[in-house]
């Protein structure tokens, strides 16, 4: 299902017309003969987007819209102002209210489809964003948030210097943000640095094509993917405008143009580019949050174990060898009883530093128990491993760690902190394919027990299986 539609008109022959062209394209619609009636299908219905008329009897349409923006619970839904004259003043005053888009009777069918398949689509990835950052809250990462809004920065592709200048001028009073001018062969090329938060393509696109062109360049292009694109088009050559939405661009001014409605669509798409940067950030940080420990920063154990398999099948199928450790704090529970459970968090924060550092940045060290930790080593001999294992040890244990408990004639008090280390190698070929994970970790816990009974402090071997051998 492509969507449901709210077609709001008091003149029931208007909302057929509608209704008609939006079926056809398999939208489900809604239909409403008023203002209040609008407000209260919009609550309740959720659409996915509105038509709105914009001179209704009962409660003009911009009032609704003005009132279905400041809803927290409709604010979200795409509103594209319906008006039967076509003047730069009624387009102002539709986007002032917070419409979307704008369009004037009799409805072009064809441009009407590609604003709403546009429109439906941008709103369409700000809710699933806003789906996972949902799910991240639940899982308690919420985080305050900030309504500051910094200047953004914008890229004007002009196809010459005196309409770079024009546009330049008439953008300059009516926003703070940053403006570059680039000439169409250049914003490619400039693509790959850090994008601008929004592209406005000055072109005209009935001259080859070429605005069209640059426009799908941007939107395939990693670095670009997500800046909006504005792309003017002139006001004769429909075709092209709902072909642009089409490629993706963020929204269409007609030429010639006029500055103020050119400001407002560009404040709306960098609005829209800043909360969607602030969601797929948040969406990464969330993913982030899934994989690692939150006091030490480290790899969790759920990300080290998938991790440790895909170590294993590597080494199997190309013949190599790889090693395992597990590390474990000695005497842990007497560094809580003695200094307090904020001085035993500092202790491994700060192991986890000392383990991180002296590994190599193929390595992998994971946290997965509350003084255990795990390290991967891939492609590293046995004996090398073993190197490494001891050298760890000594690192943790020629180290002192300067306690927050306070300090004694003016120094922080430290103490020195032991780890005791089970090694297991494996790999090696086919010949170690019939170990399981569960078996090699078993073969590192048992050379953990052994290092602890044997006093601290120290390292040992895990008995070679076939996998070590
Ligand atoms: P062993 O040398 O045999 O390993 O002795 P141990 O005291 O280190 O081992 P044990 O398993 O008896 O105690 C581990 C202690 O680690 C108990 C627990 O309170 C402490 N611990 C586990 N997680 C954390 C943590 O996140 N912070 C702090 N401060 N302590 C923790
Ligand atoms: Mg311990
Ligand atoms: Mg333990």
């Amino acid at each position: 299902m492509p969507g449901r539609i709210l077609v709001v008109d008091d003149v029931a022959t208007n909302r057929i017309i509608l209704k008609v062209k939006l079926a056809s394209a398999a939208y489900e619609v809604l239909q409403a003969g008023g203002g209040a009636e609008a407000l209260r299908m919009a609550q309740r219905d959720r659409p996915d987007l509105i038509l709105l008329d914009s001179a209704m009897p009962d409660l003009d349409g911009l009032e609704v819209c003005r009132r279905l923006k400041a809803d927290k619970r409709t604010a979200e839904i795409p509103i594209i102002m319906v008006t039967a004259r076509d003047d730069p003043a009624s387009r102002i005053a539709a986007l002032e209210a917070g419409a979307e888009d704008f369009m004037s009777k009799p409805l072009d069918d064809i441009g009407l489809l590609a604003r709403v398949r546009s429109l439906l689509r941008a709103s369409g990835i700000a809710s699933e964003l806003a789906l996972r950052e949902g799910t991240r809250q639940a899982l308690g990462f919420a985080e305050p948030t900030c309504d500051f809004a910094p200047a953004g920065r914008f890229c004007l592709i002009a196809a010459d210097e005196a309409t770079a200048t024009l546009w330049r001028h008439g953008l300059a009073d009516r926003l703070r943000d940053q403006l570059e001018v680039c000439a169409p062969h250049d914003a490619l090329k400039e693509a790959g640095k850090t994008a601008p938060d929004l592209y406005v393509i000055a072109a005209d696109l009935t001259r080859d094509g070429e605005g069209l062109m640059l426009l799908s360049e941007l939107r395939s292009r990693q670095s670009t993917r997500h800046a909006g694109i504005i792309i003017a088009v002139d006001r004769a050559a429909q075709t092209a405008a709902s072909m642009a939405l089409d490629m993706g661009a963020s929204d269409i001014v007609t030429l010639p143009i006029d500055f103020d409605e050119l400001a407002l669509r560009m404040r709306a798409q960098f609005a829209r580019k800043r909360q969607g940067d602030r969601l797929r950030s948040r969406v990464r940080d969330g993913l982030q949050l899934a994989v690692t420990d939150p006091l030490t920063g480290l790899f969790n154990r759920r990300y080290a174990m998938s991790h440790l398999t895909r170590v294993r099948d590597r080494a199997l199928a190309a013949d190599r060898t790889f090693a395992a450790m597990l590390i474990d704090l000695d005497r842990f529970k007497q560094v809580n009883d003695t200094h307090g459970h904020a001085a035993g968090d500092v202790v491994l924060k700060s192991v986890s530093e000392i383990l991180s550092a002296n590994l190599r940045s193929v390595d992998l060290v994971a946290r997965i128990g509350g003084e255990e930790f795990l390290a991967i080593l891939p492609d590293i001999v046995p004996r090398a491993a073993r190197k490494t294992a001891e050298r760890l040890r000594e690192a943790v244990s020629g180290r002192p760690i300067a306690l927050p408990s306070g300090t004694v004639g003016g120094e922080p008090v430290t103490m020195l902190q032991t780890v005791s280390i089970g090694l297991v190698t494996g790999g090696g070929g086919p010949a170690g394919s019939d170990v399981s994970l569960t078996e090699l970790l078993e073969r590192a816990d048992k050379a953990l027990y052994e290092a602890k009974k044997c006093g601290r402090n120290r390292v040992a071997l895990a008995a070679a299986g076939r996998a070590a051998a």
